[in-house]
């Protein structure tokens, strides 16, 4: 079976920086499609959790401290990579907003809620190097379609057995 990465946090792991997570319930239905391989670009950045947030802010990462944090965040993404190429993954669902995995929109680096359009440090590698990268409602709205292609699927194939059995009498 095909594998996807998908952020760690959107699957239930508590690897926010606050401990939390992010989790998306129906995500976990991309088993039926896929293997799917959990991964937090953070914590393989060799950052702990809890942590101090850290923002974008002129190309480089900097926590809420000041403190210049873009190695942990470059690490992590060449974490990323090694695992997609290693397994051949070619589609990733990542959460939207964040500095590692933000595909669409990451906060403004001034730590006051604003977001900006942008990409975080793992999403923008990833895409780089050609892998989809979709964020948790583009995941979804997959998600959705391949099930509905399934749904069709084996509503063709019990017409069809049906048929069959009505043949046989
Ligand atoms: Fe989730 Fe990505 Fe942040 Fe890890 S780095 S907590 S996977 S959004």
């Amino acid at each position: 079976m095909e594998k996807i990465l998908i952020s760690a946090c959107l699957l239930g792991e508590k690897t926010r920086y606050d401990g939390r997570d992010n989790l998306v319930e129906g995500l976990m239905e991309f088993t039926k499609f896929y293997d799917v391989v959990p991964f937090c670009p953070e914590v393989e950045g060799g950052m702990s959790t809890p942590r101090i947030p850290s923002e974008i802010r002129n190309g480089a990462v900097v926590s809420q401290e000041g403190e210049d944090v873009t190695r942990y965040f470059e690490r992590g993404a060449r974490k990323a990579l090694n695992i997609c190429s290693f397994l051949g993954i070619r589609l990733a669902i990542l959460k939207d907003g964040s500095p590692s995995c933000g595909t669409k929109q990451i906060h403004n680096g001034r730590f006051n809620g604003g977001k900006v359009n942008g990409m975080g440090v793992t999403a923008a590698r990833l895409k780089e190097k050609g892998i989809k990268v979709l964020n948790e409602e583009e995941g979804l709205a997959l998600l959705s379609e391949l099930l509905g292609k399934e749904a069709e699927k084996q509503a063709k194939r019990a017409q069809k057995e049906r048929c069959h059995g009505q043949s046989g009498e």
